[in-house]
């Protein structure tokens, strides 16, 4: 899988190519998804001052707006993922009722100590097992790595999805070369802040009549 950097024009005017983000194959839909980031860094600061932590992360939380070209197979991809962390942590939490369920009924006599000693183990192993599986998850879904102002790199992508945007990127930076219309140089309409329309969605608008 690979890593893609879209920016916020080709994310506010769905300039995204109808390609699915998770396996390459033409989308048919477009799934509206609000990111959101924040450095990697604020997670030592949480644990190790909550308050700090918490304020920092919040000052430098950052989220942007993907229409998200998805395929019909996967146009659920995180509704899936958010369900089966949800449906682990609720098998967790009975889990460790039972454990504790188990340690009060059997918990006494000589062999007291011993039998709380294994379940709170037993317990601990199974936390620790559904925080792997949570990463384990997470590794496979389509999640941002940064965001700024201006853009948004997301990772787990398909490749044939970065192809296709560099194709039409391409296509889009070859039609402005041939036009005359006047523009800064620097520019690249994609990277614009301003509202007009591209090109290849409405080749007579008035943008194209400044030429
Ligand atoms: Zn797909």
């Amino acid at each position: 899988m690979a890593k893609v950097t879209l920016t916020e024009y080709e994310c506010r005017k769905n300039l995204l190519p109808d390609v699915c983000m998770e396996c390459g194959e033409p989308a048919g839909d477009r799934v509206r998804r609000k990111f959101s980031w924040y450095p990697p860094w604020t997670t030592a600061l949480r644990y190790m001052c909550p308050p700090v932590g918490a304020i920092v992360r919040l000052t430098l939380l950052k989220f942007m707006d993907v229409r998200a070209p998805m395929c019909e197979d996967h146009k659920k991809h995180w509704l899936k993922i958010g369900l089966r962390a949800l449906i682990s942590f609720g098998i967790l939490i009975i889990f460790e009722l039972v454990c504790f369920g188990l340690i009060s009924a059997f918990a006494h006599g000589e062999h007291e100590g011993e039998i709380i000693g294994l379940g709170c183990g037993v317990g601990v192993f199974a936390f620790i097992a559904w925080r792997i599986f949570l990463v384990v998850l997470r590794s496979r879904m389509i999640k941002p790595t940064e965001i700024t102002l201006g853009n948004i790199t997301l990772t787990n992508i398909h490749p044939d999805f970065v192809q296709a945007l560099e194709e039409d990127r391409a296509a889009d930076e070859e039609y402005h070369n041939r036009s005359k219309r006047k523009r800064s140089p620097s520019k690249n309409f994609r990277d614009r802040d301003d509202d007009r329309p591209p090109p290849k969605k409405k080749k007579n608008d008035s943008w194209h009549d400044d030429e």
